[in-house]
């Protein structure tokens, strides 16, 4: 079975409500004819939802806290993102793993409330910079996924997609050749495998992440393993986000 090519944007802290509303205005006048995921913040969630009910875009989140209620000030949980609209979430991304200091357990813990709850998640692993020059890479992808991964299930990694986005290629305008993405994709296909079995490993979709740009995208999307794109920058204008989405096809 072929895997779908999938193409995300992760607005991070950026975009007001009427700001969000503006953007989907925009974005839906440029007929992009793929299904499309936006992460945006919190308090878009619910206005975007709505204003992309009979559209291709699927509004998500970009966080969650594992539990469903309690003294967690300024935390979110995965009731009320599904309540307010969100059909998706990102887990474990770099900026949440490196700034806020979430380790391995606790995106463990995120990941298998996402799974309990059939819920869809961007699950995102990737190396420093100092990992990759001391030839760590390999090891830190499969400890992430071994580690990140504990206790889902075979079924439950349906509603799971990975995104290999490497720390140092995150918003710095260095892209990791397709050659290097692609080598990392098979890797992590190679260790799902290991942790579930070759079926899984390759229906799998593996998304790479790290400064992708209209003008990287179709070479990077060409490579064997790479399924899609987890996109930040390139993500927060209408134009430059559609036309991302035109050349991955
Ligand atoms: C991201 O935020 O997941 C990301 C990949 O950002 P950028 O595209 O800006 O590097």
């Amino acid at each position: 079975m072929a895997r779908k090519r999938i193409i995300a944007g992760n607005w991070k802290m950026h975009s007001t409500i009427s700001q969000s509303l503006d953007y989907i205005q925009t974005f839906s006048s440029f007929d992009v004819s793929d299904k499309v995921y936006l992460a945006v913040p919190y308090t878009a969630i619910h206005p975007a939802a709505n204003a992309c009910k009979d559209t291709n875009i699927v509004i998500g989140a970009q966080n969650m806290h594992p539990e469903l209620k309690g003294a967690f000030t300024g935390e979110i949980s995965i009731g009320m993102l599904k309540e307010a609209g969100a059909q998706f979430v990102l887990i474990g991304h770099s900026e949440r793993r490196h700034v806020f200091k979430e380790d391995d357990s606790f995106i463990n813990k995120k990941l298998l409330r996402a799974a309990e709850e059939n819920f869809l998640s961007f699950f995102c692993i990737g190396e420093t910079e100092q990992q990759r020059e001391n030839n760590q890479t390999k090891e830190v992808l499969k400890n992430q996924l071994t580690l990140g991964l504990a206790n889902i299930s075979s079924k439950q990694m349906n509603n799971i997609i990975v995104a290999y986005e490497p720390v140092w290629a995150i918003g710095t305008g260095k892209t990791a050749t397709p050659e290097m993405a692609q080598e990392a994709h098979s890797y992590i296909r190679a260790c799902l495998a290991e942790l579930y079995d070759d079926t899984i490993a390759q229906q799998l979709s593996i998304l790479y992440g790290g400064s992708v740009k209209p003008d990287n995208i179709a070479e990077l999307i060409s490579q064997k393993d790479i399924d899609g794109a987890l996109v930040g920058g390139a993500s927060l204008k209408p134009d430059s986000f559609s036309q991302l989405v035109k050349n991955s096809g």
